[in-house]
């Protein structure tokens, strides 16, 4: 009821709906995305930028219920259809940079070296720890250069006491998990 200033009252301005709500629910009735995301998207040849609303995604139907639906039929075609993978997807790791592929050059090097000393007699207990010492080094390099997976070998370590074990290595061949939005 309009109040003498022709304002309407607290309890009227309450009684009718957001705006954004009634948008929302007449975007999710009709199954489209209430929250889509704007991108800019640029044209790399011509430089020109448009801006897309491309839905949101979300698998939460308190979220969006049009992209949680959508998300849910999707899945239950792919189970009807029996999608799933036979063998765990393959990550094809980085190729070597120049720099790793040094190290690994000199480490190879060394142990071959190590291995003839050790493999002839030619060389003392001494000798053979310190160039143990050195593929370690060596071992610790190729590891901070981000050269992922071993290269210590699993034999004939016992005569090193140099050798560290890494156990804080992070994980470069685990893809990024999916973000549930
Ligand atoms: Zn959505």
């Amino acid at each position: 009821m309009p109040t003498p200033a022709g304002k309407s009252t607290r309890a009227e301005r309450l009684a009718q709906p957001l705006a954004r709500e009634v948008a929302e629910q007449a975007a999710a009735d009709h199954g489209v995305c209430i929250r889509p995301v704007s991108l800019r998207r640029t044209d790399t040849a011509t430089g020109a930028t448009e801006v897309i609303d491309v839905p949101c995604g979300s698998k939460l139907e308190s979220r969006c219920p049009a992209c949680a639906k959508r998300e849910r039929s999707l899945r239950r075609t792919q189970r009807e259809e029996g999608w799933h993978l036979a063998e765990e997807p393959a990550v094809q790791p980085d190729p070597p940079s120049e720099e790793q592929r040094d190290w690994a050059e000199q480490r190879a090097m060394v142990t071959a070296e190590r291995d003839r000393l050790a493999s002839t007699g030619a060389a003392s207990a001494e000798d053979l720890a310190r160039l143990d010492a050195v593929i370690a080094d060596l071992d610790e390099e190729i590891t901070a250069s981000g050269l992922r997976g071993s290269v210590t070998r699993s034999a004939d370590t016992s005569s090193s006491g140099s050798r560290r074990v890494r156990s804080t290595k992070r994980r470069q061949d685990v893809p990024a998990f999916p973000s549930g939005r």
